[in-house]
């Protein structure tokens, strides 16, 4: 448990649908951030005489350089702050800040924007706002991270915040004691001795969002709900008490994650959090877009060379980095070595050890549904990464084995690797009528562009016993419907996504698998 609150921003045009959402956001927030920016001119006056203003309200007035929904001079944010409205907590841009009636407003957050990136100056930032002639109660920087290295600079402010945190307090005690000396009556103390909230947006920097309340910040932002995002990287307010349990978290958490590029659409940190929060482990698993693999694990993980200090201990590796971690690992396992990619890492006693549960992941549904898989004829599409995990899992089951590849060049090496047929892919050929099991190991069917494709159409596998689909989005794909509409059993693409997260999770505790919880937190998602 830490001190930390959840700050919920709602932003709506009209007094009308900003009360509903303030209303809404009362259920999940400790703090609701009030963006006045956004509401239309028209509506400003109406929704303040409407707001009762509360402890835990903080009203923006946000020009659009700061983030902002409208251009605002100077001197209109300082009229506006200056209007007389009955405000509550408010949050300032520097050059607000140390001219308006700040006694009025509970607390006081001095706040700096920067949507380019991360300034060279950030510390001279920090120290600027921690010295301006204002009473402020807390400082907020939230710039843009560009690659998940950029979030060091954030994250060292709230180092700096919690090392200077009891000299700040001192001194502000006894600039408070010696004011009520001279006007010999007491004053009350502040609701906070300076505290920082330090945020780097984007979705390189969405981990700074939820472990930031473990490590001392003062607060962190969440939308009202997805979809309602007010900044880039902003996560649900429910995802973060939920999923990602940030009011739970400590220090000493253990830091898992999944690290690749993209990862935003990953279903692994609901999956994995589903198994933490069942066996209440002080863990939590983050999604890591990691563009330079080097440079994240130099400065980030490896312990001899990082330059902050997370409690990692343990990572889900995708694309595009599974053959490219091997290189920074101690020890392989046999089964990621005759794979060639790495899909997992744990860390022990600050060596790195790989594994690769793809190939276990894609088996156990398939044995499951199929039986005993010695000599069944097996038709793998595509020649990917996904497909060597297929090939070597089904070759240790003694399955016979045919690639199916639009690319015959490039499949070459991987049908030579594990001595299997090759042919060409087509949705002409009768070739897949003698086959048992065809598995899509092609992106085809993926939702977006690829929605509505298949590799193979009806009539090509209408004589098969089963075809299993590796796409897991949508859950059930035009492939899968292709097979249905001849009676042909499926199995989809989420069993084998869960069943390889559930290996990861063996791999790295103790624990018995939570099945139930971590297939229903996937399928709850997708
Ligand atoms: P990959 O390494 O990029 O390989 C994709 C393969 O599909 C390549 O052989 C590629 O051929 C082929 N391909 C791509 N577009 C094609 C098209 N339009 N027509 C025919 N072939 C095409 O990707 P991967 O990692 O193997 O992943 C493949 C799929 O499996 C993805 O959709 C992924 O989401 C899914 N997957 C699911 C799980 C799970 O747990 N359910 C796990 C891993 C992967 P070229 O070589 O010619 O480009």
């Amino acid at each position: 448990m830490n001190n930390g609150r959840i700050c919920v921003s709602v932003c709506a045009e009209t007094a009308d649908k900003m009360l509903e959402q303030i209303e809404r956001a009362e259920d999940l927030a400790d703090v609701i951030e009030i963006r006045l920016d956004c509401l239309n001119e028209s509506e400003i006056d109406s929704t303040l005489k409407k707001i009762d203003c509360k402890e835990n309200y903080i009203f923006t007035y946000r020009p659009k350089n700061q983030g902002g929904r409208r251009e605002l001079t100077l001197k209109e944010r300082e009229d506006f702050w200056n209007s007389g409205y009955d405000f509550c907590g408010g949050d300032f841009e520097e050059d607000v800040v140390e001219n308006h009636l700040y006694w009025l407003y509970h607390p006081v957050i001095c706040s700096y924007h920067n949507f380019d990136g991360i300034p060279d100056h950030l510390t001279q930032i920090y120290e600027r706002i921690k010295n301006a002639n204002a009473n402020i109660d807390v400082i907020k920087i939230a710039v843009q991270a560009n690659d998940i290295t950029d979030t060091i600079a954030v994250w060292k402010l709230l180092e700096r915040m919690n090392a200077e945190s009891e000299s700040i307090k001192a001194k502000k005690l006894k600039e408070i004691e010696e004011l009520e000396k001279k006007l010999n009556s007491s004053i009350p103390r502040p609701i906070s001795f300076l505290q920082i909230i330090p945020i780097a947006m984007g979705e390189a920097g969405k981990w700074t969002r939820i472990l930031g309340l473990a490590h001392g910040a003062f607060m962190t932002y969440a939308s009202l709900e997805t979809g309602k995002e007010t900044a880039s990287g902003q996560i649900s307010a429910k995802d973060l008490i939920e999923t990602y349990r940030v009011r739970e978290l400590d220090a000493q958490t253990e830091i898992y994650g999944i690290i690749g590029n993209p990862v935003s659409h990953s279903l692994s940190p609901f999956m994995h959090n589903a198994a933490f929060k069942f066996h209440n482990l002080n863990a939590v698993y983050i999604p890591f877009e990691v563009k330079n693999l080097n440079e994240f694990l130099r400065r980030m993980v490896k312990p001899e060379t990082r330059e902050i200090d997370l409690n990692f201990k343990g990572f889900s590796v995708t694309i595009p980095h599974k053959q490219a971690i091997i290189e920074h690992l101690d020890f392989v396992d046999e089964t990621a070595k005759a794979i060639g990619a790495v899909n997992t890492v744990k860390i022990i006693g600050g060596k790195f050890h790989g594994f690769n549960t793809d190939a276990e992941g894609f088996i156990e549904p398939l044995r499951n549904s199929y039986g005993d898989l010695r000599d069944a004829k097996i038709a793998v599409l595509g020649a990917g990464g996904a497909a060597r995990a297929c090939i070597y899992a089904l070759k240790k089951e003694g399955a016979n084995v045919c690639i199916f590849a639009r690319n015959i060049e490039k499949a070459k090496i991987l049908a030579k690797e594990f001595d299997v047929e090759l042919k060409p892919l087509s949705t002409q050929h009768s070739a897949l009528s003698t086959f048992d099991i065809v598995v899509n190991a092609t992106p085809l069917g993926t939702k977006g562009k690829l929605e509505n494709e298949t590799p193979i159409f009806a009539e090509q596998i209408k004589s098969v016993k089963l075809v299993y689909d590796l796409v897991y989005n949508p859950f059930e794909t035009q492939f899968l419907r292709e097979a249905k509409s001849v009676g042909v059993p499926t199995i989809g693409g989420l069993a084998m996504l869960v069943s390889q997260a559930m290996e990861q999770f063996k791999i790295w505790t103790q624990f018995d698998v939570p099945m139930k919880e971590m297939s229903q937190a996937a399928f709850r998602r997708l």
